[in-house]
């Protein structure tokens, strides 16, 4: 039969800076099932080395370790951290309780990583609780109990896999003599009921109660003492593979296990946790108010020009805007509107006369200019008409002498408020009845020009004289022709009119291209600002994750000895980074949305629209966020080696 612990010419050899250390010397050592044993010695004698190998905490530097048969030599960290899940169970002289955790939760820690259902995990720990006299403490937290209860609450945790092997360093080290007899009376009646008992202590007193003795002095093994020969009964351990779910649904099982475990340590910080966000928050929220300004902006200027029409094209004399000879051509006149007309591929034509001229009321004369227009013309130029109407086609083509007049020019010719609809205004000699008021558009704000409007018809019949050239139309095309078709049908027609290209073609399809792009620009330009935020939180994240494991190193350690693997270790700190992260980002959605509630949705002067969709966009920014910033810190983390995550204090 082999021997369950089997140490062969085991020594350690530590690197202390240029010193090496040699702590254990070449130890032979059999230890059977069952056995109740004390390991003693004097301080700095290699006691706590040699528990640390028999416990897979550590490695021997030389020389061979058999556990159940199984060499350690070459094991991969996870492959001992399984033994360690299957076998062992660890008292230590601190207790490494969990201050965050209850009493039941410490105990119930280690079945986490075995994979143990939840339910199973709480009455397990619960009928372990009773068993070792605590069943009134199992929500009280470590600082709430005394240092005895403490160490029994370390005990049911060492037997929570089973604890085949209980290995205790200095278990009464902490304790007063009374505790000390409870825990070591508990120790006894586990090595009754079949546990294997290592006691590492300096104190021959509380060796003088295991039946086999081993004192060790400077890393060897000065004697070996047996009282009585042991007799074995199996325990019953928790093996990690017993009800084990398939791979898919372990990682979901460590999910669930692993996010209350980050709220709690989230919990357990909660300035902290509050001011990691903070980056996160104001990132989130800028992105997503600098994203819904901007698609505020660009449905503003997008229903801007829809209120255009489909699609427009307007015709200037000259070779462009800022042409200056413009003024001196006088070919585009109303008989090129009405050949417009006749084409296919328009469905409207409106003319614009411009001229400044004299207006008078009985109360005021001014000057003002003179807008010869079509019926389409307000609309198309996303002008309202507050009162009256605009004009309607037929009195257009009956070239009526009616006119409109922007609100300013209203309130000059009719001041105090009186009413100017019905009244009859002179245009230079052409009497005209005011039929309407129109707003000024918005573009033209600063602009002092009083604008007055008659139908074009009235302008180049009654007031210009019949052959008065045109200062540009604007042409309708037709549903379901391309503007650019259009655009060129158009170009070569007027071009052989006049006979050379003495005008240009203004496209709104062009203005809607350019600025749509303008505003996209725009909104990359401010996001990628904000972008930059995100990334300065993402750091804040991950500077805060590094401290954090390097706070926690012992928790680490603790969580590794009793079987945690790497992974566990590295998706418990990186789901803490994604929780923070992504409560960040609900925060600063939060706070996005309320901005536009108070910026006043769709109509408002600044609109802004938040999408669903860019709601779920910062979501997996901050859940990318987590990840790449918490990689780090999480990686550190499960890379730590046991035995020194434990040691450090
Ligand atoms: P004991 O538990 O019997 O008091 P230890 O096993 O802790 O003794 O230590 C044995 C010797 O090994 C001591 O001289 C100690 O300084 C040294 N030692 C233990 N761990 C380390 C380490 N990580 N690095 C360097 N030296 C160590
Ligand atoms: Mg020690």
């Amino acid at each position: 039969m082999t021997a369950l612990l089997e140490i062969r010419n085991v020594s350690r050899v530590f690197q202390a800076g240029e010193e090496t250390v040699t702590a254990l010397k070449g130890i032979d050592l059999t230890i059977e099932k069952g056995e109740l044993l004390a390991i003693v010695g004097s301080s700095g004698s290699g006691k706590s080395t040699l528990m640390n190998i028999l416990g897979c905490l550590d490695q021997p530097s030389a020389g061979d370790y058999r556990v159940a048969g199984k060499s350690v030599l070459g094991l991969f960290p996870d492959e001992l951290a399984a033994l360690r899940r299957e076998h062992f169970g660890f008292i230590f002289q601190r207790y490494h309780l969990l201050g965050t955790l209850t009493a039941a939760e410490n105990v119930a820690m280690p079945a986490i990583y075995a994979g143990l259902d939840p339910q199973a995990r709480a009455s397990r720990a619960k009928a372990l609780l009773e068993r070792l006299g605590l069943g009134e403490r199992m929500d009280h937290r470590p600082n709430q109990l005394s240092g005895g209860q403490q160490q029994r609450v370390s005990i049911a945790r060492a037997l929570m896999n089973g604890g085949e092997i209980i290995l205790a360093d200095e278990p009464t080290g902490a304790l007063d003599t009374r505790s000390g007899e409870v825990v070591l009376d508990i120790l006894k009646e586990l090595h009754r009921a079949g546990h294997t008992v290592i006691i590492v202590t300096h104190d021959m007193q509380v060796a003088a109660n295991a039946e086999r003795i081993i004192e060790i002095r400077d890393g060897l093994v000065l004697s070996d003492k047996r009282s009585v020969e042991m007799h074995a009964a199996p325990v019953a351990t928790i093996s990690s593979e017993t009800g084990r779910p398939g791979w898919l649904g372990g990682f979901r099982r460590r999910l669930e296990d692993a996010f209350p475990m980050a709220l709690r340590s989230m919990a357990a910080h909660r300035v902290r946790t509050f001011l990691t966000m903070l980056g996160i928050i104001i990132g989130i929220a800028a992105v997503v108010a600098v994203v819904g300004l901007g698609e505020g902006a660009r449905q503003k200027v997008l229903a801007q020009i829809n209120e255009l029409g489909a699609s427009t094209l307007s015709l200037f004399p000259g070779k462009g805007w800022n042409d200056e000879r413009a003024a001196a051509i006088t070919t585009l006149v109303a008989r090129d509107a009405d050949a417009l007309s006749a084409q296919s591929y328009v469905s409207g034509v409106t003319p614009l006369i411009t001229s400044t001229t004299r207006v008078r009321s009985d109360r005021a004369s001014l000057n003002a200019n003179i807008n010869g227009v079509g019926p389409d013309y307000f609309r198309v130029n996303g002008m309202k008409v507050l009162k009256g109407n605009g004009f309607s086609a037929q009195s257009v083509s009956a070239r009526k002498q009616i006119a409109l007049l922007d609100d300013r020019t209203a309130e000059t010719l009719f001041p105090n408020g009186e009413p100017a609809l019905g009244r009859v205004i002179m245009i230079d000699r052409m009497p005209a009845v005011v039929v309407g008021i129109v707003s000024r558009p918005r573009s033209a704000a600063g602009d002092k020009t009083l604008q007055v409007y008659v139908p074009y018809t009235s302008a180049s019949g009654r007031l210009f004289g019949e052959s008065t050239s045109l200062s540009g139309l604007t042409v309708r095309v037709a549903d379901g022709v391309d503007t650019g078709f259009a655009e060129r049908a158009i170009v070569s027609l007027m071009t052989r009119r006049h006979g050379v290209k003495d005008f240009f073609v203004f496209n709104s399809d062009q203005m809607r291209k350019a600025l749509e792009s303008t505003s996209q620009t725009m909104t990359l330009l401010i996001s990628s600002v904000a972008v930059i935020s995100l990334i300065v939180g993402g750091i804040g994240v991950m500077n805060i994750m590094l401290v954090s494991v390097t706070e926690r190193t012992r928790e680490i350690g603790l969580r590794m000895a009793v079987g945690a693997r790497r992974l566990d270790i590295m998706l418990q700190f990186l789901i803490e980074a994604v929780v923070i992260c992504l409560a960040g980002s609900i925060v600063g959605v939060g706070l996005a949305v309320a901005l536009a509630f108070a910026l006043g949705g769709a109509g408002s002067e600044f609109p802004m629209i938040i999408s669903l969709n860019s709601i779920l966009a910062a979501c997996a920014v901050a859940v990318a966020i987590g990840l790449t910033f918490g990689f780090l810190p999480a990686r550190n983390a499960s890379r730590l080696a046991p035995v020194d995550a434990l040691s450090r204090e």
